[in-house]
């Protein structure tokens, strides 16, 4: 019979303490000596107490001898349930042997259930072996029809990833209730057999808010938005998972970071405002996210009212959340009230404070918010390095740096980021070299990004090469990078050749990629594949539209620039002050004398757009070529802001076009007053009055420029032949193949000659400076390029040359009758516009 104080005494014993050996021996004893083998409570917690103080083995011991009569299979079942959850099969195994061995077969034996949680537990160590051991045992018992245990088994075998298992399993079963249906439309969904999780969907009679959710949960890890979103509005039982799982699914394929579905973001929140159930904080704080990525104000302010009323206000993740989303918005004063109204503030809180500091420019604020917090981890210190970095304080970067503790990949990047933006790519390279394996592709991403920033164009595809030699994936803004690298360097080839890699590798064409690829398309002169990247382009922002627009224009495509800006008005998208620069500029190149005036005085009475500087050089401009140069003099004059040295300058060129030395003579003076040290104001002086074989006055201007140290960018043409960049400058013999290609150009020289082909004198000195030098207007560095293009190039290929001036008259000329005479395109950019010479005509109809 039980004897109460005793019973007491031992529970309380075996509760308090870890207990030695010795005393769960002498528990042991007590227990045995006072018959209190008929109450199991006690025989489990003695059991548990014998696990607790790691004295498993003791645990079976006892159960080994207790006398078959009063063995219980709970006990063996607490054991074993014990030695799973400590992870401990050793254990597990001992006892289940135990068990097995001494079990009275009549009284003792292991049920079903017992097994199911095997299972349960086994799914969790992932051990396959585990899992089929036992289903031989179940299949062995003859359990295998228990719809409890075979939806274990089911669940054992969809947790370890072992579809077909599965599958058999789920074949098998006598009876399906909704629970295994469940575990198998997730299973299968995890394995992305969503048709095959649909059709069993489909046949349920039954469906519980977890089948509906399962469901969902499929699509949306296939991506398949529509479809999850069809079964969610459909689903009659959502519940408060139901939101979660949409909304987190949502937030993982980026559907957050679209701004086209924002309205449907709203339309959602609103959805589940109505539908009187309280979304928790996950699903809030991705709507804030969303909300601050989108700037969405009006939605963000509303959440945070929300949030106050569902009482999350001490939830400090929403309110980090909510801070952020107010600094993005560049709300400040109200993250710093959000910030000081919270009652307690993490890490993370403050971490995201400190950006915010940062990014609105209050450095010395972040750097006390920086000196004030007790907990700084990784991310604290990043911060503080971007936030010096990003003001070109590289030094006090440095020091952050230099003390962080945690030092990862972000702080790196971030230093060599502030290195890049300072100029200094040997500091940026050698911190690049030197942290070695942790790189990765955003480390990349910055050092190319760097390389273009500082107009490193070759070294920037030059490390690409390596990043791929390294077999790092590039990303979609390791492409844009790239990408305006070729756009610089007008090659044509490595450009196209990214095109491809971004097509087989699927990276995603956004807006941005492809506003990239139409700019690189379009500087590296091939307009039709920019259009088809462009008409490809799902989604267009104003960028995309400038980019066709002021390539169009580029081309000296005038009526087909203002086709697409009537499209684009069209469609809703207001122009902005680029698009008139392309379209001032598409004037301009083509002509277009009439439309240009028109767009010049719409662009602010209709389209509300201030005109600029730039608008002003672009009237000029086209103005003073077509002749009207007393109405461009007059535009100057009358204009409310100061002309700058450009506007004069495309007035001059006019003069230099109409020879008109008088005017062009004042205007000179203007621009030497504006900057005496531009060279090229001198140049175009002194090609005026060469071109009127003034040759004092060309004497007089040369001296004036040598007398005020005037150095002119040397003129520079590079050419891309099987993916080598080759450069030319006037007079520079370095090329290997120099004494060919010299050959080649006399005799290019004969033949020009032969069809009538005169050197234009008056040009001699036009927009040079060592190439001057040379004497020769033959030696101008693009009939270089192009002499090459054609020696290495086959017949039938377009020759490509990217000229960083612009091109001379002569130039001009020769490369019409080198078109004529070798039946080769050629496309030239200059500094201007392009040039696409066939057949002995530009498309430019001499008019640059
Ligand atoms: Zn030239
Ligand atoms: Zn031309």
């Amino acid at each position: 019979m039980l004897q109460q104080p005793i019973v007491s005494f031992i529970f309380s014993t075996l509760d308090t303490k870890l207990l030695t050996l010795k005393q769960l021996q002498q528990i042991h004893g007590q227990i045995l000596a006072n018959g209190n083998l008929v109450f199991p409570p006690l025989i489990n917690t003695f059991l548990h107490s014998c696990h607790r103080s790691r004295n498993p083995n003791y645990a079976s011991h006892f159960l080994y001898n207790l006398p078959p009569s009063f063995s219980k299979p709970s006990f063996w079942d607490s054991m074993m349930k014990a030695s799973l959850q400590s992870n401990n099969l050793l254990n597990f195994f001992t006892c289940y042997n135990a068990m097995m061995c001494c079990r009275d077969p009549n009284a003792n034996s292991p049920s079903a259930g017992m097994f199911a949680s095997f299972f349960q537990y086994g799914a969790k160590f992932g051990d396959p072996q585990f899992g089929k051991l036992f289903h031989g045992v179940v299949v062995k018992l003859g359990f295998d029809s228990d719809v409890v245990l075979q939806t274990g088994l089911l669940d054992f075998y969809a947790k370890i990833g072992n579809l077909s298992c599965a599958q058999k399993v789920f074949d098998e079963m006598s009876q399906r209730d909704v629970v295994a249906c469940n575990v198998m439309i997730s299973v299968l969904g995890k394995h992305g057999f969503v048709e095959d999780a649909r059709v069993l969907f489909d046949s349920m009679l039954d469906k519980d808010s977890y089948t509906w959710n399962s469901m969902v949960s499929c699509y949306l890890k296939v991506g398949d938005i529509s479809s999850a979103r069809l079964i969610f509005d459909r689903n009659p039982v959502k519940n408060e998972i139901s939101w979660n799982v949409l909304i987190d699914g949502y937030g993982k394929l980026g559907y957050f970071s679209n701004p086209d579905n924002l309205g449907d973001v709203v339309a959602l929140y609103n959805q589940m405002l109505c539908s009187d159930l309280s979304p928790n904080q996950s699903v809030l704080s991705l709507i804030i996210q969303c909300c601050a990525s989108f700037c969405v104000i009006q939605l963000g302010k509303a959440l945070h009212c929300q949030i106050f009323k569902w009482n999350f206000k001490h939830d400090v993740v929403l309110q980090t959340g909510l801070l952020d989303f107010y600094a993005k918005v560049d709300d400040l004063s109200s993250a710093k009230r959000v910030f000081d109204e919270m009652p307690y503030r993490d890490v993370v809180a403050n971490n995201a404070m400190i950006s915010a500091l940062s990014k609105h420019g209050f450095v010395k604020d972040a750097q006390n918010l920086f000196n004030s917090m007790q907990e700084k981890n990784s991310v604290t210190f990043n911060s503080m390095i971007t936030c010096y970095s990003k003001i070109g304080d590289i030094h006090s970067a440095w020091l952050i740096f230099d003390s962080s503790p945690f030092k990862d990949v972000v702080s790196w990047n971030a230093m060599i980021d502030g290195y890049c933006k300072a100029g200094d790519l040997n500091h940026a390279e050698e911190l690049f070299n030197q942290i070695g394996y942790v790189k990765n592709s955003v480390t990349w991403n910055t050092m190319i990004t760097g390389f273009v920033q500082c107009k490193e164009f070759q070294r920037a595809l030059q490390l690409f090469e390596h990043m791929q030699a390294e077999r790092v994936k590039p990303t979609e803004v390791t492409m844009v990078s790239l990408l305006s690298a070729c756009a610089h360097l007008g090659t044509l080839e490595m450009g196209e050749w990214i095109h491809n890699y971004i097509k087989k590798n699927k990276l995603k064409i956004d807006v941005v990629l492809g506003n990239a690829l139409i700019d690189m398309y379009c500087k590296c002169g091939s307009i039709s594949h920019a259009l088809d990247v462009f008409h490809k382009l799902k989604v267009k922002n104003i960028y995309c539209w400038n980019s066709i627009i002021v390539g169009l224009a580029m081309h000296g495509y005038g009526k087909e620039a203002m086709g697409y800006f009537c499209k684009m008005t069209q469609e809703g998208v207001n122009p902005d002050g680029v698009t008139f620069i392309g379209l001032l500029c598409a004037c301009s190149h083509s002509g277009l004398i009439s439309e240009g005036k028109m767009y010049f005085s719409q662009m602010q009475t209709v389209y509300g757009v201030e005109p600029g500087i730039e608008h002003y050089g672009c009237m000029v401009d086209l103005l003073g070529r077509s002749g009207q140069l007393k109405e461009a003099l007059e535009l100057i004059t009358s204009m409310p802001l100061k002309p700058n040295a450009v506007v004069w300058g495309s007035l001059l060129r006019s003069c230099h076009i109409h020879k008109d030395t008088k005017l062009g003579e004042q205007v000179t003076q203007r621009l030497l007053e504006l900057d005496p040290s531009d060279g090229g104001n001198y140049v175009f002086l002194s090609n005026l009055y060469a071109s009127l074989n003034r040759w004092k006055d060309v004497d007089r201007c040369r001296k004036l420029m040598t007398e005020s140290g005037v150095h002119k960018v040397p003129g520079c043409s590079s050419i891309e032949v099987d993916n080598v960049i080759h450069e030319f400058v006037a007079g520079d013999g370095s090329h290997p193949q120099f004494s060919q290609i010299n050959a080649y150009l006399v005799e290019i020289g004969k033949k020009l000659k032969d069809e009538g082909y005169e050197a234009d004198t008056g040009s001699v000195f036009h927009d040079i400076d060592d190439e001057e030098k040379e004497g020769s207007v033959s030696y101008h560095s693009e009939r270089i390029a192009v002499a090459f293009g054609l020696m290495s190039t086959p017949f039938g290929k377009v020759i490509r040359v990217v000229k960083n001036l612009r091109t001379c008259n002569d130039c001009h000329t020769v490369m019409k009758l080198i078109s004529k005479v070798y039946k080769r395109e050629i496309v030239m950019r200059d500094r201007n516009r392009f040039h696409h010479f066939s057949n002995g005509v530009c498309s430019c109809k001499d008019y640059w």
